[in-house]
């Protein structure tokens, strides 16, 4: 999303955008995503300040480190961003703020939930379906 600060009006501006996340360079080893991430902004200009209030809304997926099954991560984000309009090119691209912001919120170890049980170490079972056999003995 990119914001000419010359031309944002006196009571401020909203904006809308989808953007694919592999432009975005958002995808990694361990998130990727299935649809486009909606952004909607708020701009206000007071001053010298540029000030963008931005909540991005997103559907990622992952695998689970534990017990290997693909899950759904839900990103529903309100990002806080503020710019000098003081600035040689007035154009002022968002997107690498907006991408910082989420990529923060990537797990080290993806969980499809917190107490996964994960897998037998001994048959493999996904111990998240029931339980097997090996832990009887
Ligand atoms: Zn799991
Ligand atoms: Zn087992």
């Amino acid at each position: 999303m990119k914001i000419d600060a010359l031309r944002i009006p006196p009571e401020g501006i909203n904006l809308q955008e989808e953007f694919w996340p592999a432009d975005m360079d958002l995808e990694t080893q361990v998130i990727s995503f299935r649809g486009p991430l909606k952004a909607e902004a708020a701009v206000e200009k007071i001053t010298n300040a540029v000030s963008v209030m931005v909540h991005v809304v997103a559907t990622a997926q992952s695998t689970c480190s534990r017990c290997l099954e693909e899950f759904e991560i839900a990103i529903d984000k309100n990002i806080a961003l503020n710019y000098s309009s003081a600035r040689e090119a007035p154009v002022i691209d968002i997107n690498p703020d907006i991408r910082e912001e989420i990529i923060l919120d990537y797990p080290m170890k993806p969980l499809c939930r917190p107490d996964c049980k994960g897998l037998c170490s001994h048959c493999g079972k996904n111990l998240n379906k029931g339980g097997c056999n090996c832990a009887t003995t």
